[in-house]
């Protein structure tokens, strides 16, 4: 079975639709959450996942949106990327992203799912060795998927080593899934790229084959931008979408 992995869509349509077609066939999708947030395509991101077998976990700019999440915790540009999704949201969709769980989940097959860190699913940035340790104890698969960084990475403990280390996570190889090790990997962002690499970033999972494979896909960036230079988003957010910053 294969398995669409997305984290942090972040409400850019055109990211996801450039991955759906770039991923070619599966049978579910994962999402690690904050689908929305930052960007101007709430509505058209909630509705298009909707039509996959979805399993999906609320991230922070999601429990922001819902009430869930304190906004003093969000940078300025953050919060009226916020108060902007609020109402654009149907009612249907906001109640939608209520419903979502922040939570460690439990995907079957050895994996668990969170949005942050399993000892904080909202919040904790997993982009160190040290926090990687840290969240070990804190999950009991051999797999921990993470999102929130929005930058692609592997931390791994191999099952015969003492430490976790940071790996390479490479594009289009597939790297596979040991039964022993203890391993955090996160596809990085669809829609807000943060690694200085503008293409949106996902993973295929095989679960037949227990391999897990990271890509990059062009989008249409100046189409989002142009909806964000509109409806009057913060420049900043806009300008960071074309370096991937
Ligand atoms: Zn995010």
């Amino acid at each position: 079975m294969r398995i669409l992995l997305l984290s942090d869509i972040h409400a850019n349509y055109a990211a996801l639709e450039a991955v759906i077609k770039d991923a070619g066939a599966f049978e579910q999708v994962w999402c690690l959450g904050d689908v929305v947030g930052y960007g101007p395509d709430p509505n058209e991101c909630i509705n298009r996942l909707l039509e996959f077998d979805l399993t999906c976990l609320a991230g922070n700019h999601d429990l922001g949106v819902t009430g869930k999440a304190a906004l003093w915790d969000f940078t300025q540009d953050a919060r009226e990327a916020i108060f902007w999704t609020r109402h654009a949201l149907t009612t249907f969709n906001l109640d939608w992203l209520r419903s979502l769980p922040a939570t460690n989940l439990s995907a079957g097959y050895g994996i668990t799912l969170v949005h942050a860190s399993p000892r904080d699913p909202v919040w904790e940035y997993i982009m160190t060795e040290e926090i990687a340790v840290k969240n070990l104890d804190m999950f009991n698969t051999p797999i921990c998927l993470n999102g929130h960084t929005h930058f692609p990475a592997i931390f791994r403990k191999p099952w015969d080593g003492l430490k976790v280390l940071e790996e390479h996570l490479p594009v289009n190889s597939p790297i596979q899934f040991h039964p022993y090790d203890r391993v955090f990997i996160n596809p990085g962002s669809v829609g807000q790229p943060r690694d200085e690499d503008p293409r949106a970033a996902y993973a295929l999972i095989d679960l037949d084959q227990m391999t897990l494979t990271h890509h990059r896909v062009l989008y249409d960036v100046t189409a989002t931008q142009t909806k964000m230079k509109a409806e009057k988003f913060p420049s900043r957010l806009t300008r960071r979408l074309r370096f991937g910053q």
